[in-house]
């Protein structure tokens, strides 16, 4: 039977990132995201379109749990197999996995049923993890050799290149925008024979960079001088936090905001926020406050002004939200990293984006550079 490639999610959506490939003796996934959002989501959660016990491996493009929140799910259901992904991923991981398994307990025991997995099986998952490392070549199967590039996008964000005997296959992941702080830009990939794209935002750009951070500083002058209040930002615990953490000590080395208080109220925030200091260079930021507990958190209920507590408990733990707004590569951005391929693929496909988005971004790709390039539906399965 030839190769082949089954889109089993992020398909005309952006939530449960995962990819069948079936490539005569071995099966793997790239990436075991879990689907956000509804009824439907959770539905889809429950039950794998394949055999668990059959997936040889799984290759981890970064640490969302869209991408990766349902690899104790995999493992409980008889995956044994290794899960390779960068050291940071891995890290970041062992916060987010039983967080989410957390959560996944709590709702079930308010709902009465059956947990997605429990936080034991989220920790038993986390020794099937390999770490490897961005730009060196790994072998996970005779047939398979990978490389790891850093996708800019969080820490330990990779784009996936595979090299099968039917061509180079390459999956974007999510990538960055270019010119963020604390990770880089996405590498530039120069060649695919099969092309996987996200297009998150492939309908749209972004607010400039400068134009962003003055209303940025404007909010906080205004909130923090003008109405001596406290000013709360609503953050994704993982990637945009630590992203606010560094505005706000450049803004404030720039003299541009008041000196201030800064609180990350999330235990999982500011395990997150320890983890990429170890990776990468934040500005040291006075009066910097963490909390690990429900009741470091109760404690700046008491705070009445001067304070900024970057939110992230709640809503955005266990990544019941989705972490995308406005943080992928935009539309330009996206064409001119497609841009710089020296040829065109034999076949791309848009993934990862709502269907206007990846439509318009496959236009675009078609209009624009001549190449062939489809927007997979939820289960379709490709010859590679
Ligand atoms: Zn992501």
């Amino acid at each position: 039977m030839a190769s082949s490639l089954t889109f089993l999610g992020a398909a005309g959506e952006v939530t449960g990132s995962c990819y069948l490939f079936d490539i005569g003796k071995v099966k793997f996934l790239v990436d075991c995201g879990m689907f956000q959002g509804g009824r439907d989501g959770q539905r889809k959660n429950r039950r794998f379109r394949f055999d668990a016990r059959e997936i040889a491996f799984v290759l981890l493009s970064h640490a969302h749990i869209d991408h990766s929140g349902l690899l104790p799910r995999l493992a409980a259901q008889g995956f044994q197999g290794p899960v390779y992904a960068t050291a940071a991923t891995a890290e970041l991981l062992a916060v987010m996995l039983p967080d989410s398994a957390h959560l996944q307990e709590k709702e079930a025991s308010w709902e009465r049923s059956e947990p997605l997995y429990t936080v034991a099986r989220a920790r038993a998952c986390l020794g099937q993890l390999r770490m490897v490392e961005y730009g060196v070549p790994f072998q996970p199967d005779p047939a398979v050799r990978c490389v790891f590039r850093d996708a800019g996008h969080i820490l330990g964000s990779a784009i996936i290149e595979m090299f099968l005997k039917e061509g180079k296959v390459v999956f974007s992941g999510d990538l960055g925008q270019p010119g963020r702080p604390i990770v880089e830009g996405p590498t530039l990939v120069a060649e695919a024979d099969v092309l996987l794209v996200e297009s998150t935002y492939g309908d749209r750009n972004h607010k400039s960079l400068v134009q962003t951070l003055d209303e940025f500083a404007f909010a906080l002058n205004d909130t923090l001088a003008s109405k001596r209040g406290n000013v709360v930002i609503p953050s994704f615990a993982v990637g945009r936090t630590q992203e606010i953490l560094y505005y706000i000590a450049e803004l404030r080395g720039q003299g541009r905001i008041p000196p201030a208080d800064v609180y990350v109220d999330s235990p999982m925030a500011s395990a997150a926020t320890r983890i990429t200091r170890r990776y990468a260079k934040l500005p040291d930021l006075e009066r910097l406050r963490f909390t690990d507990s429900l009741e470091d958190s109760m404690r700046i209920n008491s705070v009445r002004s001067g304070a900024i507590i970057i939110s992230a408990s709640g809503m955005c733990e266990g990544g019941r939200i989705r972490h995308h707004l406005r943080y992928n590569i935009s539309r330009d951005a996206l064409l001119g990293w497609i841009g710089q391929f020296r040829r065109a693929p034999r076949q791309t496909y848009v993934v990862h984006g709502e269907p206007l988005a990846a439509e318009s971004l496959k236009n675009s790709v078609i209009d624009g550079y001549g190449w062939r390039a489809a927007v997979p539906s939820a289960g379709e399965r490709a010859v590679l």
